[in-house]
Parts: C-alpha cells; structure tokens; sequence
C-alpha cells in the first residue's frame, strides 16, 4: 500500500515524487512506499497550518474538546484495523498493539479532549502598587512534532493531542519505519471534523524531512521523541534559531530488586518489564541489579521464566515476542551480543537470531540475559533497545544506588522493596525522571513524564505538556 502526505485535509503525493520503501517485519518483505518529503513538502504544510491558525486558535475550547474527544471514539472504533496496520509495520505482536498501543492512542486524545477544558493560568495581585498582573497562556502557532518507530501511533498522539488542544497547528512527522497508523489518522482527523491544516502529516526520512521541519524559519517550536543522538543533532539547529524544544531521549534504566520485595510479583514483572514490545520501549528496565542475597535465586527463576517466553509472528495469539522493527536494528541488537562476550559478559540464555517457518527472512531474535560483573561495559552504558538485558549482584543500598546513577541517561529506574526509608532515599537520590516503586510502567497521563541527563528536556504528559505548547506572557494592569 502506497501512503501519501496528510496536508490541510487532503492526501497528496510529495511534490519531488521521491518515494521509500516500507517493510513488514515479519517477513522482510517491502509491502509499500512512503513519499521521502523534502523542505517543498514541509513548506506546503506549513502554509496549510499557518493559515489554519487564526480560526483554530479562537475556536472555543469547547469545540476543540469535542473534536479531540471525536477523534478518540473514531480510534476506539477502528482498534482492529489500526492495531492490526501497528503491528504488521513495527513487529509488534498484534495481541499487543491491541490492549496497549492503540487503546492509549485514543486515551491520548480524551485525556487532552478533558484536560484543555481545565487548563488556567494565573493570576498575581501587586498588593500595595494597585496593581495586577496575569499570566496569558497563547497557543505558539505552527509547531512541529517527530516521533519514534517503537511505539508509532501512541507516542505520535501524545504530542499532537496536547499541541492542537491548546490551539496550535501542526506539522507531524512519524518514523519513516512505522508511517502506517499515522497515514490512517490523517483520515480519522477529517471524520472527526477537525478543520483541514490544522494537522499536517509530512512522510519521509529523518535527514530530509524532520530535519527540514526542524530548520523551517516559522515552525518555532519542535516536540521530538528519538533517539540521544538525534535529539543533539535538533538541537544544533534548533538552540540558534532559539525555538522552544522538548527531547524526549533515550534510556539505559535499572531495575534495583531488594530481598524484602514481593518475589513472585517482581519476577512476573521484571520479565515483562525487560521484554516488553520485544525490549523496545525506553522505559525497559535494561539493567538488573539485585541484591547479593537473593542473586542466585532470582538468576535461576529469571532465566527459566525468559526461556518460557515465545518469539513467533506478530499474529499469532500465543507468542510474547514478535519481530524486531527492522534489519539494521537486528544487527545492532545482534553486535551487542558480541560486544558483551568480548568485555567478559556471561550469556545466560539467548543470544540468537530465531527463524520463524513461513516467514525465514522476518526480524526474529531470542530474548538474552547476560551476566555482568562491571557496570562500566558498553552494555551496561549503550542503549541497545531490544530484547537484551544484564544482570548483576549488589551488596549494599548504596553500592546500588552508585550502579543505578552512574550511566549518562537518566529515564526511569524501577525499584522493588517493601522499605518506606530506602523508597524515599532512592526517589530522592536517582537522577532520573521517572521512579516506579513495586510496579513498571504504570502510566496516570497526568504526571510530568520525561528523563534527566542524556534522556531529553522538559517533559510530557498532563498540563506539562500544555505548557510546553503554548506561550506563557504576563500583563501588568496599573490602576488608580
Ligand atoms: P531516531 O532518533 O532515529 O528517530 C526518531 C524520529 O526522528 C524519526 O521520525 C526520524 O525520522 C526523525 N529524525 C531522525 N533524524 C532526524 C534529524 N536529523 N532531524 C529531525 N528528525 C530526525 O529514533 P528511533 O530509532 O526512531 O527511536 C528509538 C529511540 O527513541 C530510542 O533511543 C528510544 O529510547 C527513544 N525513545 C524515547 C522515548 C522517551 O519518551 N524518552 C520514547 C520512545 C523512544
């Protein structure tokens, strides 16, 4: 199937005719084409959101609210299709993209639908210099929104729902790996009502198209989830232009399990936590750090439940595990494997390429736990961002603490204990954004979400991102 770019409300080809190929996973085979929009493309949109912008900025919220909450119900209504577009263009077991991607897509939109109908600002009484002054929250204009591959559709809404809820006009791009989803909302925008050009969808590769959307003069504020090294390269071009940005980064994230946790709980979770959406979710807990005492327990049991784990195609009911986004990302996953062994790593189970029957030239790769003794190896430092983890002994709160901080990103961390001291000591002490005590991404869309370090500034999520999408100017009233 061919995609075409979404701008103001109609499907078009790109103005240069240049076009991609896209892959199914699964299989390795290509099953479509994606335009490779270049800056023409980016201008067209451009034009289409800027001249959207004076009447969607003065629409009530009212009407954006029930548009948003539209646009979630056309979602919830087609969670078949669009799961099943998600997973034949990621990897992703369908099973998956059903209960979480596609579901929390719509989510995105309600929850933004509610959230601008309670967004205020403030106001400041000069007490004694009879005046007042308050703070005027002013959608920015035309913002620009790049997302990742590994969760296409629901990282891509996360940013688009809050952006136009706050009266902006957008020009989105998806990953060029996984466009599909984002193609089909172009068509759910217009069913839902939304005025054409308020969102504008450019398809392409990251160096031609996210790149021209990031320098385009007009588009002054980006919201990028990516990659560590893409989001230095946006902001190369983005801080002299002194655009506002939001770089929600990569992670390296421990996973600190203590004796005194509930064991059958923390191993349920720590699997899924570390494997989840084939290890490529940036909250995955890719470091295991555990107590000294219980190591060898949890070592055994963990290796035994990540055996039991099945890797098979997307569509199957009854596998965990589908197929890897893409070749490049297999091979990267698999000289991580090589990495470990020459620093010394122990590979306790995986470690292989998995050929599937029927589909031999898909993306399939075991689940691998590999033992670690020093936290300086590059797989314990590197993103790898696939089913790959480490595991590793402690001693002491301390020694963990150490571990868990010293790595340059800073996502999330999980920390199993039932210890009120040590739960406050770490959520303190960790440089991160994101602390889950006794459970893994446990998501309330109204708390900041965003890393420390090298994964990314501001953040996500709630009225945070409402900030972030509108321009904050105070008024200062002097009166008599
Ligand atoms: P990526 O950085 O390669 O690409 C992300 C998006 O940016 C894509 O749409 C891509 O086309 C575009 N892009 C690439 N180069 C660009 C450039 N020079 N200018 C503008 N746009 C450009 O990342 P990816 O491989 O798609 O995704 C995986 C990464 O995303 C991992 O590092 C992962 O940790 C991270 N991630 C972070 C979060 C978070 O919330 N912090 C969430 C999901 C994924």
């Amino acid at each position: 199937m061919n995609i075409k770019n979404y701008i103001n409300g109609e499907f078009v080809d790109p103005v240069l005719g240049n076009y991609i190929d896209n892959y199914n996973p699964s299989n390795g085979e290509v099953y479509g084409q994606i335009p490779n929009s270049t800056s023409e493309d980016v201008e067209k949109a451009y034009e289409a959101a800027e001249k959207a912008f004076p009447n969607w900025s003065n629409t009530t919220l009212e009407t954006r609210s029930k548009i948003l909450s539209k646009i979630a119900d056309l979602i919830e209504g087609k969670l078949h299709l669009l799961a099943e577009a998600e997973s034949k263009d990621n990897g992703k077991p369908i099973s998956l993209a059903k209960a979480i991607d596609i579901p929390r897509a719509a989510a995105n939109f309600q929850f933004y639908a509610n959230a601008i109908t309670q967004f205020s600002s403030e106001a400041h009484e000069s007490i004694g210099l009879n005046a007042v002054n308050f703070t005027l929250r002013q959608p920015i204009g035309v913002v620009g929104c790049i997302s990742p591959w590994n969760l296409p559709l629901y990282l891509f809404t996360w940013k688009i729902a809050p952006a136009i809820a706050a009266g902006n006009c957008v020009v989105a791009k998806p990953s060029e790996i996984t466009p599909m989803t984002a193609f089909l909302l172009g068509e759910i925008c217009t069913e839902a009502g939304l005025p054409n050009g308020v969102l504008n969808i450019v398809h392409g590769l990251g160096t031609t198209t996210g790149q021209a959307i990031v320098a385009h003069p007009n588009i002054t504020a980006i919201s990028f989830t990516g990659g560590t090294k893409t989001g230095a390269s946006i902001a190369r071009i983005a801080a002299p232009m002194f655009k506002k940005l939001s770089l929600e980064l990569g992670g390296k994230n421990p996973n600190i399990i203590f004796a005194d946790c509930d064991y059958d709980k923390m191993l349920e979770t720590t699997v899924r936590s570390s494997f989840a959406n084939q290890g490529q979710i940036c909250l995955c807990g890719s470091r295991i750090f555990v107590e000294e005492k219980i190591y060898e327990k949890f070592k055994k049991d963990f290796i035994k439940n990540v055996k039991q784990l099945k890797v098979g195609h997307p569509s199957k009911r009854n596998i965990d595990i589908g197929a890897l986004v893409s070749k490049e990302h297999l091979e990267k996953i698999e000289s991580y494997v090589e990495i470990a062994e020459d620093e010394g790593g122990r590979i306790l189970c995986g470690g292989l390429e998995v050929t599937i029957p029927g589909y031999e030239n898909g993306y399939y790769f075991q689940p691998t736990v590999i033992e670690v003794t020093d936290n300086s190896c590059r797989v314990n430092q590197e993103e790898i961002f696939g089913p790959i983890v480490t595991i590793m002994p402690f001693k002491t709160d301390e020694e963990a603490l150490q571990l868990a901080n010293d790595v340059k990103y800073g996502l999330s961390a999980t920390l199993w204990t039932n210890n009120l001291n040590r739960t406050m000591q770490f959520s303190k002490q960790l440089h991160i954004g994101i602390v889950w005590v006794n459970t893994w991404m446990l998501r309330d869309l109204r708390t900041p979400f965003g890393g420390q370090k090298a994964s990314g500034i501001g953040r996500e999520g709630g009225f945070e991102a409402l900030r972030f999408f509108t321009e904050p100017k105070n008024i200062c009233i002097k009166y008599e």
